[in-house]
């Protein structure tokens, strides 16, 4: 199939989190099986490579071309002082810019796609966009959540005038002040998904729907939930670019020296067990739960804590001042930083991820894969991919507690730690997580299955009822 994705990240070229990884991922998984598979998402600073299209306001330049070739478009909208997101209001009219400019690029091409499959609130008018494109018309459209937390909600008076016309011309948020990018991606797109089956459960419900719950649920069997899968090609012991020495599945040895290099690095002590978190510091990854629980930990237990991550400026002067107090025990790196990431996620023998919610999740699942064991919160995706092991059967594969407070995540680590002490338990543990296989090779195969189904459904004429 030919198929198109529209995205505002794509690793490694742009990130922030889980979305550049998943959209690379399943981009050249498709590729590899041999789907003709292009990428559309914004420049974000001076433009590089060859303009293959000029549309007026604004051009398209191929930055890579082999496996999956990437199209990157610049605008002076979009602006190009580097920022992915700007974070305020301006990102209204930045994301307007780049979906308007990818459907009329998309419609540009010589090569047609069968799916435009679009990511996130940033892409999610190119289905209600490609309608109007007669070029497209053949086209069926994805949409796919990565988080509902950000939905790109937007007082109507933030909106360039052209925005502010589509809006009314399509009616959407009629009779409000406010205009919402994913709300109208939900309504039009062929199909929606979201990034594991828990999650879209939960989304579904006035709780967890963040305000869209009723609308998803009017979609019925077009949204669904598929779970997101690994590149093992850069998170697995045997191929990481970032460690050394790379290890094979398995070995213990191996683990155990790239552990040493990561506490050195780090300035703590070796003699302990380790504990990683690799996270965006906001609310909803329940770092400030971990901040909370660390005086207790430090007191009841041996363990040595590595965290990396930047955002809320609190919890970053409070995993400073931690760091501070105890630095043989507790290290800081604040700030955004792909080579220690995998070096903390590799290296560590347990990774917390303490979310209060969590559509899929990434880094429990490239935890796995090193023998790192997740401490999870059971929610989303966490609960989907981690099970909670058991010493009397040797079943499963980390630590899984059930409330986001400080109580649920002291047992869930002091939980892990209890298996730790026991090398039996602790090995059988590691060998179950070694053993799972989340490659993106398997976990695109729901899409596919949903892109040729979505594609028949277009080429069938409708039947009368
Ligand atoms: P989210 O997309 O909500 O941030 P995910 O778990 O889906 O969460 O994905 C997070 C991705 O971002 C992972 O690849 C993780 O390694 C990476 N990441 C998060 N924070 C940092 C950081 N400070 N430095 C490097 N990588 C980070």
């Amino acid at each position: 199939m030919r198929i198109l994705m529209v995205s505002a990240e794509l690793a490694p070229l742009a990130k922030t989190g889980g979305l550049a990884d998943a959209v690379a991922g399943l981009s050249s998984a498709l590729a590899d099986k041999g789907h003709d598979v292009r990428v559309l998402m914004p420049e974000y600073a001076e433009p590089s490579g060859a303009t293959v299209y000029d549309g007026g306001g604004f051009t398209v330049a191929l930055a890579e071309s082999a496996p999956v070739p990437v199209y990157r478009i610049a605008s002076p909208e979009i602006g190009s002082d580097g920022r992915i997101y700007a974070g305020d209001e301006s990102d209204a009219a930045r994301f307007w810019a780049f979906s308007r400019a990818a459907t009329e690029a998309a419609a540009a091409l010589a090569w047609r796609p069968d799916i435009v499959h679009c990511h996130d609130w940033h892409a999610a008018l190119v289905p209600a966009l490609a309608a109007r494109q007669p070029a497209l018309e053949g086209a069926g459209t994805v949409l796919t959540l990565h988080n509902i937390g950000f939905q790109g909600a937007y007082p109507r008076n933030a909106l360039p005038e052209d925005a502010a016309a589509f809006f009314a011309s399509i009616g959407d948020g009629a009779g409000r002040d406010w205009i919402n990018f994913l709300e109208t991606g939900i309504r039009r797109a062929s199909a929606v998904t979201t990034v594991s089956p828990t999650y879209a459960r939960e989304i579904s419900t006035p709780e967890l729907g963040m305000g869209l719950d009723a609308l998803l649920r009017e979609r019925g069997d077009d949204f669904v939930g598929i779970l997101n899968g690994v590149d093992y090609k850069q998170w697995s012991p045997e191929t990481d670019p970032f460690i050394t020495p790379r290890f094979r599945i398995g070995d213990g040895d191996g683990k155990r020296r790239v552990k040493r290099a990561l506490v050195t690095e780090l300035g703590l002590t070796d003699d302990a067990p380790l504990i990683g978190a690799v996270s965006r510091l906001f609310e909803q990854k329940g770092i400030d739960l971990l901040v909370a629980a660390l005086p207790v930990l430090l007191e009841r237990t041996r363990a040595r804590f590595a965290v990396l991550g930047s955002g809320d400026p609190d919890l970053e002067s409070a995993l400073t001042a931690a760091a501070k107090a105890q630095p043989d025990r507790v290290a800081f790196r604040c700030g955004y930083d792909e080579g220690l990431a995998h070096r903390i996620i590799a290296g560590s023998d347990c990774l917390v991820v303490p979310s209060r919610y969590e559509p899929c999740g990434l880094t429990q699942l490239y935890a796995l894969r090193y023998g790192t064991v997740p401490i999870v919160r059971k929610t989303g995706g966490l609960a989907d991919t981690v099970t909670h092991y058991d010493p009397h059967t040797g079943d499963g594969t980390g630590s899984v507690f059930e409330h986001a407070d400080v109580t649920g995540l002291i047992w869930g680590i002091t939980t892990a730690l209890e298996w730790y002490a026991s090398p039996t338990d602790w090995e059988r543990l590691r060998r179950n997580a070694e053993r799972l296989d989340f490659s993106w090779r398997r976990q695109s195969e729901p899409y596919e299955a949903l892109y040729w189904r979505i594609a028949e459904r277009r080429a069938r004429p409708s039947t009368p009822s």
